[in-house]
C-alpha cells in the first residue's frame, strides 16, 4: 500500500518506520550508484579505495600469525566492487585467500545477484546473507561502506515536554509533513547522557547499526578477528537532523518521491565505538578517512598505479580520483573511519 494511505488509515509512523518503507523500496527498483544513478560511492571512484581495505586487512590477518580459517564479512556490498578491488589487490598476500571464506551480506536479491556476477571466479569460497543471522561463528574480518547509513534510525527531538519521538504524518492539507509524537519523555536516558542539550537538539539512534555492532563484538570476544566500516558521520554529537535524501546526485525532499530516493541518515560513530567498549573490545579508533588512507599508503599506491599509465588524461583521472577520497574539502573529513581489533 502506499504509505500516505497508510498514514491516513492507520495514523502516523516513525522517522524509522518511514525509513524501513522507503529503504527496500528503493533497493529492490533503482540502480542506485554510480554517474547515471543517484549517488556515488568510494569504491566506484577508485580501484585504490577496495585495495586500502584489503591491505588493512591482509595485515591485521599477518599480524594474528596467518590464522587458517578466517571469514572476512562484507556489509551492503552494493555492486561488490569494494570485494572485486579487495581480492584483487591481496591476490599475492601468501595463504590469505586460502585460509578465507568471504561472506557476503545483502537484503537486495537484485544487488545479490549484481554481486554474483562481478565477483564470479574471483574466489572459491563466496556465500551471500539476507541478513546477519546465518553468519559464522569463527574468527572474521567485518566491512563496510556506506552501510549503517543506510538503516533506519529514531529521531527524537529536545522539547519543553522532554524528548519527543518524530514522525511522520499527512497534514490536513493532504501533503505529508513530520511533526512530534504526543508522548514525550524526561525520564529515559538521554537526560543523563545529554543534560546540556538545547531545546530543539536532535537525537538520532540507530538501533540496527547498534544490534550488528553487537553481535560483531561478541563473535570477535569469542573468537577473535577486527573490522573497518566507514560513513559519513559525527564522532561528536552535533544534535542537528541528519536525514537526508539524495537523488540524481542532489539532495532531495524526504517525503517527496518516496521510495525513488536514497533515504539516509549520518552514522553515529560514538555510539558504535560505545558497543565495542561495553563489550571490553578496547582496540578501537575513529579516524577520518583521509587519515586512514594516508596511513595506509594510497599515497604510494597511487603513484605505482600512475607510473603503468602514460595517457595524461588518464593519469589525470586516476589523481582526482584519489584527490576525492582524501581532500578534506570533498570525502576525506566528511568521512569517519571505525577500525577495531580484538
Ligand atoms: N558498500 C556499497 C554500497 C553502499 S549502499 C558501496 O560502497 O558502493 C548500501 C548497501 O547496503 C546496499 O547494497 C543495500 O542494498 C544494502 N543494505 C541496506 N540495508 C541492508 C540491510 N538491512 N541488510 C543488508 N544489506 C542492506
Amino acid at each position: 500500500m502506499d504509505i500516505k494511505e497508510h498514514i491516513k488509515r492507520n495514523g502516523s509512523i516513525t522517522v524509522s518506520e518511514f525509513m524501513g518503507y522507503a529503504l527496500p523500496q528503493y533497493y529492490s527498483q533503482q540502480e542506485p550508484f554510480g554517474a547515471k544513478g543517484d549517488f556515488t560511492t568510494a569504491p566506484q571512484i577508485s580501484q585504490v579505495f577496495g585495495e586500502m581495505l584489503g591491505i588493512w586487512v591482509a595485515s591485521m590477518w599477518i599480524e594474528m600469525g596467518r590464522p587458517s580459517d578466517i571469514a572476512i564479512v562484507e556489509f551492503g556490498p552494493g555492486t561488490g566492487t569494494l570485494m572485486q578491488d579487495f581480492l584483487r589487490g591481496t591476490a599475492n598476500v601468501k595463504g590469505f585467500h586460502g585460509s578465507a571464506e568471504i561472506h557476503m551480506v545483502e537484503s537486495s536479491s537484485r544487488l545479490q545477484n549484481v554481486q554474483k556476477q562481478n565477483l564470479n571466479g574471483l574466489h572459491d569460497k563466496i556465500s551471500w546473507h539476507d541478513n546477519i543471522a546465518t553468519l559464522p561463528h569463527k574468527k572474521s574480518f567485518y566491512i563496510g561502506n556506506e552501510f549503517f547509513d543506510a538503516l533506519p534510525i529514531k529521531q527524537y527531538v529536545k522539547t519543553l515536554d522532554g524528548w519527543c519521538e518524530r514522525i511522520v504524518d499527512v497534514e490536513n492539507n493532504g501533503e505529508m509533513g513530520f511533526g512530534l509524537s504526543p508522548v514525550c519523555s524526561f525520564s529515559d536516558s538521554f537526560d543523563s547522557e545529554h543534560p546540556d542539550a538545547p531545546e530543539g537538539s536532535f537525537l538520532e539512534i540507530n538501533q540496527a547499526a547498534i544490534s550488528i555492532m553487537k553481535d560483531i563484538a561478541k563473535n570477535i570476544t569469542e573468537y577473535g578477528g577486527g573490522g573497518v566500516f566507514i560513513d559519513y558521520g559525527y564522532s561528536h554529537y552535533g544534535y542537528r537532523d541528519t536525514l537526508q535524501a539524495v537523488k540524481e546526485h542532489k539532495f532531495h525532499d524526504v517525503l517527496t518521491d518516496i521510495g525513488n530516493a536514497d533515504v539516509t541518515a549520518h552514522v553515529d560513530f560514538v555510539a558504535l565505538a560505545g558497543v565495542l567498549a561495553d563489550n571490553d573490545i578496547n582496540s578501537y579508533s575513529i579516524a577520518t578517512q583521509k587519515d586512514f588512507l594516508l596511513s595506509l599508503g594510497i599515497q604510494v599506491r597511487s603513484e605505482m598505479l600512475l607510473k603503468g599509465i602514460s595517457d595524461s588524461k588518464k593519469s589525470d583521472e586516476i589523481k582526482s580520483a584519489v584527490m576525492r577520497l582524501i581532500d578534506p574539502k570533498q570525502m576525506g573529513n566528511l568521512f569517519k573511519v571505525l577500525t577495531f581489533v580484538g
